[in-house]
């Protein structure tokens, strides 16, 4: 009897893990770091180097599944290591809830991802050894910690690819998301077929990918979907912008604005990034890259500018202030004393670091007020809104569906004859 169950994202944003079981023979689909780990590893607080698998398991902030981690990971833990022949991995995409303990599986477990997933986390290594020693590269990308155990070998999986293991055939699609390579994966087993989204969203540049894996997982005995914004009450998550309009406003703000741009956004909205570069080409300006995220850019295969604030360059921006846009994370914020700045400036806040809420952000905040520097927040989720997840699920009308990856499941209500089970972790679902 084939079961489904799940080892995380279970009444919290983030970290899906969904088992599938049949004869011995399993899938897990998304291996990330648990949310919320910062409990016990609220930063500075981290795990010990080199045993950070065994220091999160010691204190229940990793899935207890056995034979799937290295032997080495997981010694002293009680958790069986090794491997059984018999399970695989699946990657929907390269966010740290969904990615991040990649490194610490053992290599004779296979591991699948789209190949810009891959190429994401080759860029990150590549990015993580050049700043290695730079203690803050960690808070940039928020996400050293994806780097953990070691550089995984993991096998790349086209579009539409499907493969055979033990009783089950696996399908990859690609979804929306605000990550290149996100996808959704459909598992068929002897007892009908499990779709998993990842985590999608309607108000990207590719709602088509969405509606085509919908309409291949329709019917499906079991749909485990995301529900991130379930619960949330903000106009941001109800009506998300699309990107589309994020572009629209960017060229807006480029139209008004007469003097330097400065700009933070996510290093891994890769899409995003590769949108703004062009058109700020068809404004003259030239965006100027931080360290950090010109050396992620560069080994994900991206043409960029650095920024290194030697004497030079800062001359030919205060020479020129209308040709450049400086991208800025919270390292770089007191170079603002040394740019030509003011009322004709503009900062564009489009989701990236600091956040404004947070504790840098109220720095920024202040650094700008100081200096006469406006800004303007354009930015949109990753995540579906609540009525677009209603949409999806009506589009599979799937017999049973698993809200994952939220903390209000209560509140996906899905038309019959679909029915909704909130899942319990680690319990096993008989499917069919
Ligand atoms: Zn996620
Ligand atoms: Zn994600």
């Amino acid at each position: 009897m084939a079961t489904v169950s799940f080892w995380g994202g279970v009444g919290i944003t983030g970290s899906s893990k969904v088992l599938i079981e049949d004869h011995g023979w399993r899938i897990l689909l998304d291996l990330g770091l648990d949310r919320p780990h910062t409990q016990f590893y609220h930063h500075p607080v981290r795990p010990r180097e080199g045993n950070e698998l065994h220091d999160r398991l010691k204190v229940g902030d990793a899935p207890w599944i056995p034979r799937l981690f290295r032997n080495t990971a997981v010694m002293g833990t009680g958790l069986e290591g090794g491997s059984d022949g018999k399970t695989a991995v699946f990657i929907t995409h390269s966010h740290v809830d969904h990615i991040g303990l990649v490194g610490w599986v053992d290599p004779s477990v296979p591991i699948f991802a789209a190949p810009e997933t891959v190429k994401i986390r080759h860029a990150l290594t590549a990015s993580g050894r050049a700043h290695q020693t730079d203690p803050t590269f960690e808070l940039i990308f928020a996400e050293k910690v994806m780097l953990e155990g070691q550089e995984p070998q993991i096998i790349t999986m086209n579009e539409q690819d499907s493969l055979q293991f033990g009783p089950f055939n696996v399908t990859r699609y690609r979804i929306d998301h605000d990550v290149p390579g996100a996808s959704g994966y459909i598992v068929e087993t002897d007892q009908g077929r499990v779709a998993y989204t990842g985590d999608i969203r309607l108000h990207g540049r590719h709602p088509e990918w969405v509606r085509a894996f919908a309409e291949a997982a329709a019917g499906s005995e079991v749909l485990v979907i995301e529900g991130t914004t379930l619960g949330t009450k903000s106009r941001e998550t109800e009506h998300p912008a699309t990107e589309m309009q994020l572009d629209q406003t960017f060229a807006t703000v480029l139209t008004r604005t007469q003097g330097l741009i400065l700009m933070t956004l996510r290093p891994r909205n890769i899409e995003r990034i590769e949108s703004f570069v062009e058109i700020a080409k068809t404004f003259g300006r030239q965006i100027l890259w931080s360290k950090e995220f010109a050396t992620f850019l560069s080994a994900y295969g991206l043409h960029v500018e650095t920024i290194d604030f030697g004497m030079r360059q800062i001359h030919d921006i205060q020479s020129r202030p209308a040709g450049y846009i400086v991208q800025m994370g919270s390292k770089e914020i007191p170079w603002i004393m040394d740019l030509p700045l003011g009322p004709t400036s503009v900062f564009i806040h489009a989701d990236g670091d600091p956040r404004l809420s947070s504790p840098a952000g109220r720095s920024l905040q202040a650094w700008l007020q100081r200096y006469h520097v406006g800004l303007r927040t354009l930015g949109t989720t990753g995540h579906a809104s609540p009525d677009a997840i209603h949409r999806i699920v009506d589009w599979i009308k799937p017999q049973v569906v698993y809200p994952l990856h939220t903390h209000a499941p209560e509140l996906l209500q899905p038309n019959p004859p679909t029915i909704r089970v909130i899942p319990d972790y680690g319990r096993r679902y008989p499917l069919g």
